[in-house]
């Protein structure tokens, strides 16, 4: 197993997928899988290819996830090894996407290859979602591709998503969820003048200071079992000319909210709203909401997940939803369990970008091992 997925992982690291452009990583994929019998469908739209792979016809249906785009390398020349070499020293293998998320693609292509081999006749299906615009848009990918299977009335039942959720030994974090992300860009209007003739203009400066004063120091909840409280975070702000005689005509603010289960996109907007017109502001807002959040609770999916890491890595896991988004957001709208597990995230996005090898092949032990709790008890 282990050499099958190093092989696997090198020959996806010599493609230089930069985002979202796929490079032949999914037909790769897609001609190993079609070997064994794999049905595979290819959802493309616009430049982000994507590729929805299934072994069996029946419920439930488990699926593992992941994309083979990466992120640029920046100056090549400050690389140990050329980034798209895929250079192997000693236990680890180098190059960019080796942790985010080639090598971990590898593990599950594997894995799911090693399981239908043993288990022609698995009971559930076995699905790979897997896209290239998980790093850059994540507009045409695995957003798109849940929007189809959701209008085909299908559903993933449990979802392993492969990112880099380790941080100092293979499976000592899985994440069971994320925080949402929302940002306000918001506009509050005066009037401009002369700082002399303060009578003649509205300063929306002066006009903000106890709006401000609420935004941030209200206590939106007190977080949960899985979450901390919600956080909001003012990033930019900004009013004035440059000249200290003229009362600012507008006042720009941008705040972000990394949110938890407890409250919602609604009730957050709805809550500015009101602090707004308390205040009577004059204002325009622009919402963006990056990603809802979600959670899974322990059940059959972390179960599974916990107890292969226990039985194979010899790791009890810590059940984390810190970090940024990822594609597990998506997944996680058509109602299944979600999870995500792979290797060390210590080095992705970074120069010299590697993995470790004996971890690639505990990591798709552990992926294997999950499908048999899964499907064959
Ligand atoms: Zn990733």
């Amino acid at each position: 197993m282990k050499n099958n997925i190093i092989e696997l992982a090198q020959n996806l690291i010599r493609r230089p997928s930069i985002s979202p452009d796929d490079q032949g990583c999914q037909q790769v994929i897609a001609e190993r899988l079609e070997k064994l019998g794999f049905n595979i469908e290819w959802l493309p739209f616009n430049d982000t290819l994507n590729l929805w792979a299934t072994h069996g016809n029946s419920a439930p249906i488990v699926a593992f996830a992941g994309h083979t785009d990466v992120v640029p390398t920046g100056d090549e020349s400050l690389w140990t090894y050329p980034p798209f070499s895929a250079e192997i020293v000693g236990d680890m293998l180098y190059g960019r996407g080796a942790a985010d998320m080639k090598g971990s693609l590898a593990a599950m292509v594997v894995a799911a290859e090693e399981f239908v081999k043993a288990n022609p006749n698995h009971a559930g299906t076995i699905a790979l979602l897997i896209t290239s615009d998980e790093e850059a848009a994540a507009k045409d990918g695995t957003v798109r591709v849940v929007e189809t299977l959701m209008e085909r009335g299908e559903k993933i039942d449990y979802c392993m998503v492969g990112e880099p959720s380790s941080t100092q030994k293979l499976g000592d974090v899985v994440k069971n969820g994320r925080r949402g992300s929302i940002t306000g860009n918001l506009y509050i209007e005066g009037i401009q003048g002369h700082v002399a003739y303060p009578h003649l203009a509205e300063n929306p400066v002066h006009k903000a200071v106890l709006f401000l004063h609420d935004l941030t120091t209200y206590q939106w909840d007190n977080g949960n079992e899985f979450f901390p409280p919600t956080s909001l975070q003012i990033a930019n702000i900004h009013a004035g000319t440059g000249s200290n005689n003229v009362i600012p005509g507008e006042l720009f603010m941008q705040f972000n909210l990394r949110y938890c289960t407890e409250v919602t996109d609604e009730i957050i907007k709805n809550k500015v709203a009101e602090m707004l017109a308390k205040h009577g502001l004059k204002h325009r807002i622009e919402w963006n909401l990056s990603g809802k959040p979600f959670l899974t609770t322990p059940g059959k999916l972390v179960n599974a997940v916990v107890q292969s890491l226990e039985k194979v890595a010899k790791i009890t896991p810590q059940l984390d939803t810190g970090g940024g988004t990822s594609d597990a957001r998506f997944i996680a709208l058509m109602g299944g369990e979600v999870v995500e597990l792979g290797p060390l995230n210590a080095t992705i996005h970074k120069v010299d970008e590697c993995v470790n090898l004996t971890d690639l092949a505990t990591l798709g032990e552990v992926y294997q091992q999950m499908l048999e709790n899964l499907l064959n008890q």
